[in-house]
């Protein structure tokens, strides 16, 4: 006997690696290429660091406001937290506190059976079909709630609107979490079915579509039953979760939804042109609505191609799983990027 037995012990996440040199191309954590907004810029520099010595606001309003003008759904509707990662964590321990299993597929963000362990939460994974989408009645069933992506992740696919919402018309007794981490780039939002559904959840987050990975903002919208049981748990955890400067930074950046705009487009014409690119050199992936595309190609070894692009200093991601282990994730960056990804594989042999 030591302490040791007294430890709880997990299998944590493995994020993508994020590597030290400069001047390799990362295209291997779904992170935006395009700077921040201007007016980001403008509240770092402006920062009154005097504000440092006080606590931040532990209810999040000024950023909760600026959320319920830019979504419109009224900020007693919205809970915010450090990252969507926090708020997913949060919500679990707050939704998924039953006896039943939670639900979620079986290829999907690979944190969630994370959190299910450390929280100690049954969970099944259901299967997607062999062209990864999602079979609505593996949730119809007796289940202790549910997670899905949509569009969902690594594999890229968005569900249709009506599959989503049958799920969660059938689950009056779960709460169902919709995590739209890449909603923003072409996919269409469960949003306007929270006001039907008072046990819809949808997560979304600033770190993809707002090139703010780095300061930690998610979001999470529904009835405010949901997020008033979300608040109770985040306060007996860790009120002053998010510091004074990101929620500036968050108003900034939403303030310039043309910018925001603009940015998404022009990931989504890369991601386009990638794909034809793609196609031509013998690789094939689902039909991505989100900022990475989900490849294989027809002869080369997924793992062996995924070691000769990094020593070429282009990093992708490599998931060695079941199902996908033939899949290379390409996250979309720059033109300028993707041309020179293209190019290495046009010249790439595998002996
Ligand atoms: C990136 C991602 C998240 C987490 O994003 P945060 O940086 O924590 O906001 C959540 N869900 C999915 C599916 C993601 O891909």
């Amino acid at each position: 006997m030591s302490w040791e037995s007294n430890v709880r012990r997990v299998i944590p996440y493995v994020p993508g690696e994020q590597p030290k040199e400069k001047d390799i191309i990362k295209l291997n954590t779904n992170e935006n290429p395009y700077p921040p907004a201007d007016a980001v810029l403008d509240v770092i520099r402006n920062f009154d660091t005097e504000d440092l010595r006080k606590y931040p606001d532990p209810t999040v309003s000024g950023l909760r406001d600026a959320l319920s003008d830019s979504y419109g759904v009224p900020a007693d509707q919205i809970f915010v937290g450090v990252g969507s990662d926090d708020v997913l964590a949060m919500s679990f321990m707050t939704f998924f506190h039953g006896d039943k299993p939670i639900l979620f597929p079986d290829i999907t963000y690979s944190f969630y059976d994370v959190w299910a362990n450390e929280f100690e939460i049954p969970f099944q994974c259901k299967p997607l079909r062999e062209d990864f989408t999602i079979d609505p009645a593996d949730y119809l069933g007796e289940n202790g709630g549910i997670v899905i992506p949509n569009p969902n992740a690594p594999t890229g696919l968005e569900a249709p609107q009506e599959v989503l919402e049958q799920i969660v018309a059938s689950n009056p007794n779960s709460v169902v979490i919709i995590d739209e981490a890449y909603v923003d780039f072409g996919g269409q939002s469960m949003l306007p079915l929270i006001e039907k559904y008072d046990n819809l959840l949808v997560v979304m987050t600033f770190s993809k579509s707002r090139s703010l990975a780095g300061s930690r903002i998610g979001f999470a919208m529904g009835s405010k039953k949901l997020i008033g049981y979300l608040n109770d748990v985040k306060y007996s955890f860790n009120s002053y979760t998010m510091d004074r400067m990101t929620m500036a930074i968050g108003c900034a950046s939403l303030a310039d939804h043309k910018y925001f705009l603009d940015c998404c487009q022009r990931i989504i014409d890369t991601r386009e042109w990638t794909k034809r690119e793609l196609s031509a050199l013998g690789f094939s992936f689902p039909d991505s609505h989100t900022n990475f595309i989900f490849a294989t190609h027809e002869k080369w070894q997924a793992k062996q191609l995924f070691e000769d692009l990094k020593a070429a200093g282009i990093y992708v991601r490599y998931f060695n799983k079941p199902r996908i282990d033939a899949y290379l994730r390409i996250s979309i960056g720059t033109m300028e990027e993707m041309q020179r990804l293209i190019d290495f594989l046009k010249q790439y042999e595998q002996v």
